[in-house]
């Protein structure tokens, strides 16, 4: 059987895709359809021979997808040359009901229909994303994978939110997301240190746009801070993360927001954003470096958050093998990495300031109790895994 996958990944008003070999990871291509439904769209498509790039409205989803397969036909590899095993898709909530991912019918779709409530602007996007693709692959299986699935190994006590019954009934605790990329990433972790993933206790930090973390017990999720929606938990680009429950009602009475006018502001509006003006962390850097005072409470911010949630999932979990930074801001920003682990010595956590500062894989000194490690991260690829075992279950 072949292993390569189409991996979809459809935004509201965007489409990634990637042709995955499953087994080394190996993208053939991969790419982006952005702006849909705008009076200009973009196309990006990386092939055989480079990246190239159309500018031309793309109406609907519909459209994204085949200007995407006009593009392999055209800038290689043409899929119909290519033995693809299935498309793969990403589907941002899974609810309680999918802990793992599935093959994708018209059962499956109804049951993520109904979960749009949880993640209303993304779900009625992946669900467009299934629907063309379904269209224009009518022979392909598809497979769903689940953001939120990886964390459905938390406990009850960790995933229950202490709120009326009447809220827990109406489906109301715990999901988690980026799951995806904290099993790739707790993986890697595991095969870096040479030991088998069902051994080891991992602390996951995935620092992007959007950031969360998990506590990672022999494989399986036991912990994270995202929760019934992204919001929860880090400091992130533009979402405030925890704050005090009890905000929302007093702006809502003292400032005369309306409850969307809140729900916008606290995930367009705040974190790195609100506090700084910017949410990307490289113009925050850039800013902090030259002595702006409010990007620099803006770090401070950020990576105390950081360093109070290793300390709480230290804690979950008892022992720690593992620290793993992950995605753009974990990847990248040595300064954040030193700053949010500073001072964790006693907890047997320790940066090597030369391997941090050339963001080595292991950033730990080598006698360190808690290897600290730099992994990038891959959903794409994890997703075309998970979709490969789907077809062979
Ligand atoms: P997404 O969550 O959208 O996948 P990424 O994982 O690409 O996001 O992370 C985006 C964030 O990473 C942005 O805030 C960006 O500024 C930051 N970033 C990327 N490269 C660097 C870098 N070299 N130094 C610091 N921050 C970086």
């Amino acid at each position: 059987m072949s292993n390569h996958v189409l991996v979809i990944n459809a935004g509201s008003s965007s489409l990634k895709y990637s042709l995955i070999d499953a087994t080394t990871g190996e993208a053939a291509a991969s790419g982006l359809a952005e702006r849909i439904g705008e009076d200009e769209g973009r196309l990006v498509h990386r092939g055989p021979d480079g990246e190239t790039s159309t500018e031309k409205a793309i109406p609907s989803h519909e459209d994204a997808l085949r200007r995407v397969i006009d593009a392999f036909e055209s800038h290689g590899p043409a899929l119909s040359e290519v033995d693809i095993a299935a498309v793969g898709h990403r589907v941002v909530h899974g609810g309680a009901k999918f802990g793992v991912p599935a093959l994708i019918d018209d059962a499956l779709i109804a049951e993520v229909e109904e979960l749009v409530p949880l993640a209303p602007l993304h779900n009625p996007a992946n669900l467009e994303g299934i629907r063309v693709a379904r269209q224009l692959f009518p022979d392909l299986p598809q497979v769903a994978v689940f953001d939120t699935a990886f964390h459905q190994t938390l406990p009850e006590h960790a995933y229950t939110y202490a709120v009326p019954a009447a809220w827990q009934e109406q489906g109301i605790r715990r999901y988690g997301f980026h799951g995806t990329s904290h099993a790739f990433v707790s993986h890697e972790a595991a095969r870096l240190l040479g030991r088998d993933p069902a051994e080891v206790n991992v602390i996951v930090l995935h620092l992007g746009n959007g950031c969360s973390i998990s506590a990672v017990q022999g494989g399986r999720s036991v912990e994270t801070s995202m929760g019934l929606t992204p919001l929860e938990g880090l400091v992130m680009g533009t979402r405030s993360g925890d704050l005090d429950p009890a905000i929302p009602a007093y702006v809502h009475r003292e400032l005369g927001l309306s409850v969307d006018e809140i729900d916008y502001a606290l995930n367009h509006d705040s974190g790195l954003k609100g506090l700084s003006g910017h949410n990307d962390f490289r113009e925050l850097t850039r800013l902090r470096a030259a002595g702006d005072e409010r990007a620099a409470l803006a770090f401070d911010v950020y990576c105390h958050r950081i360093r109070k949630y290793v300390g709480a999932y230290y804690a979950v979990l008892g022992t720690v093998d593992a620290i793993v930074f992950t995605a753009g801001v974990g990847e990248h920003s040595p300064d954040a990495r030193a700053t949010s682990l500073a001072g964790l010595n006693r907890l047997g956590i320790t940066i090597d300031p030369t391997r941090n500062a050339a963001s080595a894989r292991t950033i730990s000194p080598d006698d360190a109790e808690v290897a600290v490690l730099v992994i990038p991260t891959n959903e794409e690829w994890q997703i075309a895994r998970e979709t490969i075992t789907v077809l062979r279950s």
